[in-house]
């Protein structure tokens, strides 16, 4: 069936951080905290697990070095099949490099695997009730502590920042027809070993394997996923697929193709810093240039705050890095709502090319937001708020500038429902753009220049 479109996976348990306790150091230096305060975006008190940042208290560190304790599991009904150091070899050192590569090199990933065996549970698997969507309790919490039991002897758990459960394929059903694969994140209620909650566990089952033959290259994917949920990203498809960001971030797609983080998700995680990033909060216009987010240094993100729960974030996508399935390179614009949980659509990409179909036949790629990305004379508009953003101008590293294409659309949003409409209008950016000196930058790649407008001050709503 080619009914695998999304990866499936909960997160969070029943159990999450107080909202109202003392934040987790962020990514902005106190310096710089001022300047970007408008865009800090504040999580709503009744939401699990929100795009606000700074994150709050319980999650995973996620910059410097993480260890990750790796468990591979099974079963007296499923007993491993295989050597437990070959599952271990499905995700590692795959997911390292995904992060090092993501993170430019500021998250340090160590997944270690102190027992290099399979850890045998004293349960049958059915045992566990483990079915999609099961809660923390009571299934996951006795599978915890059967786990903490059969591991402390060798295990210190104190030593580790995370957990990675990957269980023998063989238990549970296949990921072709249900998604297991869970992370319990933040979750300070749970089960206690060496007297530290284990508080960021994640659970990964089967194998996304959808049987183009790119499993052994792509199919470790799952990991770095859920993992972001221990460093407290919520995911990006809903109930209805991956439709609200597609391809552009891991946290909505992993399967297929490899693919990155939105630059809020590298903000939130402390990997793009304060520098890094503009806010536009006040009213006027004003020029920004930006360096595609899989090179590290540069400007890397513009936002634009709606309220203190909602804005606008622009950014430039490229094929490079992880980022393998960019068939249009350009400025990607998507709203963030920080009062949306996990799973509902807290990230809503806007598609420059509606209804086209998109650019891609790569499997498990959300076809029709695969061209999303704006390109020079194209524009964004939110009326309601009074807000435009405009792609002005492109230029690649020799400093060539490339004009403002003929065709021009915009996309209309309509409040924060985010329906728009593909216009055709004048073009905005008929001036050549100035240089793009100033810019620290890879040599020969590209720098996009965006203007963005807005008739008014931030709303503080
Ligand atoms: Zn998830």
């Amino acid at each position: 069936m080619t009914a695998v479109t999304l990866a499936v996976s909960t997160s969070a348990g029943t159990a999450r951080p107080p909202q109202d306790s003392t934040t987790a150091p962020g990514p902005v230096a106190p310096a710089r905290a001022a300047a970007l305060d408008a865009c800090l975006l504040h999580g709503d008190p009744a939401v699990q697990m929100s795009e606000g940042i700074p994150t709050v208290r319980g999650y995973a560190h996620s910059t410097g070095t993480v260890r990750a304790l790796t468990l591979m599991v099974d079963f007296p009904d499923a007993p491993g099949r295989g050597s437990a150091p070959d599952r271990f070899a499905e995700f590692l050192p795959q997911t390292r490099a995904w992060y090092r590569t993501s993170s430019y090199g500021r998250l340090d990933y160590r997944a270690e695997a102190p027992i290099p065996t399979w850890l045998r549970m004293p349960k049958p698997f059915k045992e566990y009730g483990i079915e999609r969507g099961a809660p923390f309790d009571p299934g996951y919490r006795t599978l915890v502590q059967d786990i903490v039991a059969a591991a402390d002897p060798k295990v210190d758990f104190r030593a580790y920042d995370l957990l990675n459960v990957l269980v023998t394929p063989n238990a549970g059903p296949s990921a072709l027809d249900t998604v297991l694969s869970v992370t319990f994140a933040g979750n300070l209620d749970a089960p206690v070993a060496d007297g530290v909650p284990v508080a960021n566990a994640s659970f990964v089952y089967s194998r996304q394997d959808d049987g183009s033959g790119s499993y052994g290259r792509t199919g470790y994917r799952v990991l770095p996923h859920e993992n972001g949920h221990a460093f407290g990203l919520p995911d990006l498809y809903t109930a209805d697929g991956g439709g609200a960001v597609g391809h552009w971030d891991i946290m909505s797609e992993d399967w297929g193709a490899n693919n990155d983080l939105l630059g809020w998700h590298k903000f939130k995680l402390g990997w793009i810093d304060g520098t890094q990033v503009s806010c536009a909060a006040t009213r006027g216009t004003a020029d920004y240039e930006l360096t595609p987010l899989a090179l590290a240094g540069g400007p890397k993100l513009v936002v634009v705050p709606v309220d203190r729960h909602t804005a606008y974030a622009v950014e430039v996508r490229t094929r490079a890095g992880n980022d393998e399935a960019v068939c249009r390179p350009g400025v990607l614009i998507y709203r963030i709502d920080a009062d949306v949980d996990t799973g509902h659509g807290p990230v809503t990409v806007f598609d420059a090319h509606r209804d086209t179909g998109g650019c891609t036949h790569s499997p498990n790629v959300h076809a029709e937001l695969s061209d999303a990305a704006f390109r020079p004379g194209e524009s964004f508009h939110d009326p309601q708020h009074g807000i435009r953003i405009t792609v002005t101008g492109a230029m690649t590293g020799g400093g060539a500038t490339q004009s403002p294409e003929p065709k021009v659309s915009a996309i209309e949003a309509t409040g924060v429902s985010g329906a728009g409409r593909t216009e055709a209008s004048g073009s905005p950016g008929s001036r050549k753009p100035p240089g793009a000196s100033g810019v620290a930058r890879t040599s020969g790649a590209p720098v996009y220049r965006v203007r963005v407008t807005r008739d008014t001050d931030t709303g503080r709503g």
